[in-house]
């Protein structure tokens, strides 16, 4: 894959990469797994929104409202196609977590309200004897609220393993995976580990019981071209933050046949056609997920991120962005030492997790915080996933569209540099 931009050629549209930190040195940013950067593009967006058009959107029929709701609706169309989707499959949210939270409360909802007579789709109803299976090794966000979930319900938690070499046992599902499971929900990428999932066989086993699949897009769609319509997934969510875009806005992307069946959780303005004291109806899917004035500069910085990345091209961020993990990965791995947490057959997509023998991840990172390097330590809220890898915590480095080989070279001084100096 030929990259026709450079990562050098871009750095000046991210002014956040010109600082220099503390210690005096340069900032090198390999944190973008927590949250990237943002280039002049999303900034001018979100300020030209605020100067120009800011307005409430869907309310009133003044001029301004009029253009705030059209650059919101807009910025949905554009994020929607960004992963091959519809406007009215695209709803927003407050963040990934949102997205994973509302879903799973819309099965809580549907229990509670079969349980009361009325009349809701079944595969959003649990019970005792049906289950909800994820893996080991799933960022707390997509495995908390299937806990809180299984506990409103009665229904079973189960996941697929993590053996201690990093490699997720998806064979599993054969055994995992029954008539009564409801529930499939796993990531795209994993945010430790790196690599993709087989998400087809998690697909498949969701369609083979009439289960709904969800899929935790959130270390995928700001790396890799990812059409959701086409990964087998009902329901899926990622996070603008992540993809260049502004903090405070998430996505629920959904199939229209499951968003018209999944109850409605947060309620209020906006979301409804008729309102008496009794009852509500309420609008179709996006609308009926979007109580309240939405998160409108938000959507639009999102949009000119998806602009940014489509204008770089996805197939070349991929091959930008995997090519710099595996330069970290194979290197780091080399190191005396230095062990990559990562599944042996699942290259890295963007971050690269790694422990050092006989020295805490939160030693290497103060290494390297002085040298300017900004990596993430700790447990990536996925404890489970820690214990399965037998380590209290990682180090873990992630790369986006502006980083640099010599950056990864950085790293690679800096983390010797540290191992020397505590071994
Ligand atoms: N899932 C994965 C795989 C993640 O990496 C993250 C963010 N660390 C989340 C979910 C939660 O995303 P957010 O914090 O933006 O809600």
């Amino acid at each position: 894959m030929t990259v026709a931009w450079t990562a050098q050629g871009i750095r000046e549209d991210f002014p956040i990469l010109g600082r220099t930190m503390r210690s005096g040195a340069p900032l090198v940013y390999l944190d973008s797994a927590a949250t990237s950067q943002k280039p002049l593009q999303v900034l001018h967006a979100e300020r030209d929104f605020y100067e120009r058009h800011n307005a409430a959107a869907h309310r009133g029929s003044h001029q301004l409202a009029e253009e705030a709701t059209e650059a919101f609706e807009v910025a949905r169309s554009t994020i929607a196609a960004f992963v091959g989707a519809a406007a009215s499959q695209t709803v927003f949210t407050r963040s990934a977590t949102d997205s994973l939270n509302m879903v799973a409360h819309a099965f809580a909802a549907a229990t509670m309200l079969h349980a009361r007579g009325r009349e809701q789709d079944s595969r959003f109803v649990l019970g005792e004897g049906d289950s909800i299976v994820v893996t080991e090794a799933e960022h707390h966000a997509n495995l908390v609220p299937w806990q809180e979930l299984a506990a409103k319900t009665g229904a079973e938690l189960r996941w697929v393993g993590v053996d201690p070499d990093g490699r997720i046992r998806t064979e599993d599902l054969a055994s995992l995976v029954d008539a009564r499971t409801k529930v499939i929900s796993c990531a795209h990428v994993s945010n430790v580990l790196g690599g993709t999932l087989d998400i087809a066989a998690f697909a498949a086993a969701a369609r083979a019981v009439g289960a709904l699949f969800i899929l935790d897009a959130c270390q995928s769609v700001p790396h890799l071209p990812v059409r959701l319509p086409d990964t087998g997934a009902d329901l899926a969510v990622f996070s603008a933050h992540k993809m260049l875009g502004p903090t405070g806005l998430g996505v629920l992307w959904g199939r229209d046949e499951v968003l018209a069946a999944m109850p409605v959780v947060d309620t209020g303005g906006s979301m409804i056609s008729h309102v008496t004291m009794q009852e509500s109806t309420y609008l179709p899917a996006p609308a009926k997920f979007e109580p309240g004035v939405p998160s409108m500069a938000q959507a639009v910085g999102t949009a000119a991120a998806a602009d940014y990345l489509t204008s770089l091209g996805m197939p070349s961020v991929h091959a930008h962005v995997s090519a710099l993990a595996a330069r970290a990965a194979d290197a780091l791995a080399q190191l005396p030492g230095v062990r990559v947490q990562a599944a042996p057959d699942a290259p890295p997509v963007s971050a690269v997790s790694f422990t050092v023998d006989g020295v805490h991840p939160h030693d290497i990172g103060q290494v390297l915080d002085d040298d300017g390097i900004a990596v993430r330590v700790g447990h990536h809220c996925a404890w489970p996933l820690m214990r399965a890898l037998g380590v209290p915590a990682t180090v873990r480095a992630s790369f986006s569209v502006y980083n640099t080989e010599s950056e990864v070279d950085a790293l690679l001084v800096s983390v010797e540099r540290a191992r020397r100096f505590f071994t």
